[in-house]
């Protein structure tokens, strides 16, 4: 672990050499129009970077060099020994990177250093890794089919395929689509966020230095409704794989009907119910985790368990310790290691969270803490912690995604409330329930509609398992070996003997 102080940040920050282009074909590239949008940090409103606002001549330029790089076979007909062999040596050389691609991730969208070296870097290199230790134990079938003919079922590479990706885990979300992407032979072609281009960027860089063959990892920086519409109409991308808000998973699916029917996998947005009963033995611990895992990553995260259902007996002890864990959680440099809550992502994203603190006031909850900008002397993009209490589930602050540090806390009766509250949503992504009774655990976790329930913990994180929503909260999964399911077609071949 690297223990570096806040001055070594700052002093590295301002000595590091932004690199800001695309890379197709292997090459850096810059718009074919010659256009530039500009990177800004959150941390403090400072210029970063050009990045080529590409449009979508580029991205035929990449689907191009994806198709090609697929078709003569450089990486999809590598034997999987091969394969993997180059992602090891890639999730190597993010280790190896570690301080350089978390202090970009910091300066691009304003997470705290302590969390990009420990959470994200730590996890895209174990991405990698886990995918390619993976990939060549995937075998394919023989078809019980009888004596008179064999049948074979093999899985083979979907083929040229997109991943578009958000902002509040830039490296992370485009690992989770790539690396499995990567693994099973296909060419990909990545679009970052506008707010967050650069550390993939350096990803693609370090992946040709791991060996991945120049054509088969490409990046298209731009905005969503250029470049992200242009992969999601494009006639010859096989699959698109999105993270981000729910309307563009829409559109996404709107994209692939009106074009070529690609395959579409979403990872979208969620509100998720974190539900305390009094049935746990430990209010205060549980009510510590929540908010911990509510105010990590500033609650820009699609499992932010943004719902707070309590029972009302333990209802004014959860408030209190929200209020204590709360004072742990002001804003701060996101350079200083010892910062918990960093930057929100921009400037409008954060005028659209502090819009609703009106939006709960108007409705008529009540806000307990936090609910004002902070730090606004460092030029940067800063919200307090926030607490809405007397919140019922039908108000906007209980069904939207905030995407922000707030915890909307629902009071309920009894377990049986709970549950009904918890799956009145249009989202099932993310999900929690606390207490001590093996019988509730199970009944409970069985009932609620949603892709991952924890159990007496919250955000339990590991490769090993998969990641998506019920409903509203997105298509397929990623992480585990089912995501490298999205990435091939079945084919069955028959033969007469
Ligand atoms: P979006 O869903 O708008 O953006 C995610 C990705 O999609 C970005 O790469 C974006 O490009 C691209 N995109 C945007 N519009 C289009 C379009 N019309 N066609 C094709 N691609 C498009 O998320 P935002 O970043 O704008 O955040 C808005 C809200 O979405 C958040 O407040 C939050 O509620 C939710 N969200 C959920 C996430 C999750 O993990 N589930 C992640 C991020 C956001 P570009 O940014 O360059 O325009």
């Amino acid at each position: 672990m690297t223990q570096q102080t806040t001055a070594h940040w700052h002093a590295a920050a301002k000595s590091m050499k932004i690199r800001a282009h695309g890379i197709i074909g292997g090459k850096s590239t810059q718009a074919q129009s010659g256009k530039t949008f500009a990177s800004v940090s959150p941390i403090d409103g400072a210029h970063l970077a050009e990045v080529p606002l590409m449009d979508s001549a580029d991205v035929d330029m990449a689907v191009a060099s994806a198709r090609t790089a697929f078709e003569d076979g450089r990486w999809s007909h590598q034997p999987p020994a091969a394969r993997k062999a180059v992602l090891m040596r890639f999730a190597e050389l993010i280790r190896e990177s570690r301080d350089e691609l978390a202090l970009l991730e910091t300066l691009d969208m304003g997470k705290p250093i302590a969390d990009s070296l420990s959470i994200d870097v730590r996890a895209v290199a174990n991405c990698y890794s886990y995918y390619g230790e993976a990939l060549d134990k995937v075998y394919d079938e023989v078809a019980p089919t009888g004596k008179d003919f064999f049948a074979m079922v093999t899985k083979e590479p979907l083929g040229v395929v997109a991943a578009v990706v958000p902002w509040n885990f830039p490296m992370l979300m485009a690992s989770w689509k790539v690396a499995p992407a990567l693994a099973m032979g296909n060419s990909v072609i990545l679009k970052p966020a506008e707010q967050s281009s650069l550390t993939a960027i350096r990803l693609a860089e370090l992946a040709l230095e791991a060996g991945v063959p120049e054509g088969v990892f490409n990046v298209v920086t731009g905005l969503g409704p250029d470049v992200g519409r242009a992969l999601g109409m494009h006639m010859d991308i096989d699959g698109l794989f999105f993270t981000g808000s729910t309307q563009v998973g829409k559109y996404f699916m709107e994209y692939a009907a009106k074009s070529n029917l690609k395959k579409i996998g979403l990872e979208l947005g969620g509100k998720s119910p974190n539900i305390i009963l009094s049935s746990y033995r430990d209010t205060a611990h549980a009510a510590r985790v929540s908010a911990n895992s509510a105010w990590f990553n500033q609650g820009e995260m699609c499992t932010c368990p943004s719902r707070l259902i309590v029972e009302d007996s333990i209802h004014d002890e959860v408030i209190e310790v929200l209020k204590d864990v709360a004072k742990t959680y002001a804003p701060g440099d996101p350079l200083d290691p010892a910062t918990s809550m960093g930057a929100l992502v921009d400037a409008r994203h954060t005028q659209r969270v502090l819009g609703f603190v009106d939006i709960a006031r108007e409705e008529g909850a009540d806000v307990v803490i936090g609910g004002r900008k902070t730090r606004e002397k460092t030029g940067g993009s800063y919200v307090e912690p926030t607490i809405f209490d007397n919140v019922t589930n039908d108000m906007r602050v209980a069904q939207e995604e905030i995407f922000g540090p707030m915890i909307s806390v629902i009071s309920v009766k009894d377990q049986d409330e709970a549950i009904k509250v918890a799956n009145d949503s249009p989202y099932g992504l993310a999900s929690a329930v606390w207490t001590d009774d093996l019988s509730t655990a199970h009944k409970m976790s069985s009932k609620i509609r949603a892709g991952m329930v924890y159990v007496n913990c919250y955000d339990a994180d590991d490769m090993t398992t998969p990641f998506g929503g019920y409903k509203q909260s997105g298509i397929g999964r990623d992480k585990s070996l089912h995501a490298l399911d999205k990435y091939v077609e079945l084919k069955a071949t028959w033969i007469k003997l």
